[in-house]
């Protein structure tokens, strides 16, 4: 599948893989990380997240590549924080290209991808994931949504549902409600991979595999 231009209007590409699936795809290997993410690499002491890491680096190039034309090498990938405005943590861009919001995510053998224009965010949690405080979410989301979910016999995975959500629209940047109201979601459970992920971005969304 690919993603890019459909008639009408611009749409985002959004991939979830496990971290085997990315470091095993052809055309992608740690070469490809800048200077700086590979030293925040070498920083990483548990062997299986520093390869969720790098496979959710990698896996953001390859939207990146696909929706853009480009190829996977030439993205300069960086970080800004919006807290304290320093670079290397925080928020993902792409140098030189404003337009083109980027998103990733890894978690315990998991990464996930967004690339689309403007403000976008992904997250992906493993399905058995126990969800975060419902006050938390209560906080982040319409409280109706919440409400439901929390109401049904076995709550867990509609809340987990909602808090990837969450997660993604915080990192979409649109936390306040007012922000929110050109932004839709996808959330999805990926069952072969045991996965819920979530996007948020104000386009269409297309879901593809690595
Ligand atoms: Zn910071």
């Amino acid at each position: 599948m690919t993603g890019g231009q459909e008639p009408g209007g611009a749409t985002a590409l959004a991939i979830v893989a496990t971290t085997p699936e990315v470091l095993a795809h052809p055309g992608l290997d740690e070469g490809l990380l800048a200077p700086w993410e590979r030293r925040r690499l070498a920083g990483i002491r548990l062997p299986s997240r520093r390869d969720d890491v790098l496979a959710a680096r990698l896996l953001v190039r390859l939207c990146v590549a696909r929706v853009t034309g480009l190829p996977p090498d030439t993205p300069a990938l960086a970080q800004l924080c919006p807290g304290c405005g320093g670079q290397g943590h925080g928020r993902p861009y792409l140098r030189g290209r404003p337009e083109v919001g980027v998103s990733l995510s890894h978690a315990d053998g998991l990464v996930a991808a967004a690339v689309g224009p403007g403000a976008i965010g992904i997250d992906v949690e493993p399905s058995a994931r126990r969800p975060g405080p419902v006050h938390v979410l209560r906080r982040l989301l319409p409280d109706a949504d919440v409400a439901v979910a929390a109401a049904q016999p076995d709550p867990g995975p509609a809340l987990l549902r909602l808090w990837v959500r969450a997660e993604a629209l915080l990192k979409a940047g649109r936390t306040g409600r007012a922000d929110q109201g050109d932004i839709r979601f996808i959330e999805w459970t990926d069952r072969p991979r045991a996965a819920v992920a979530a996007v948020a971005c104000a386009t269409p969304i297309t879901i593809a595999s690595a």
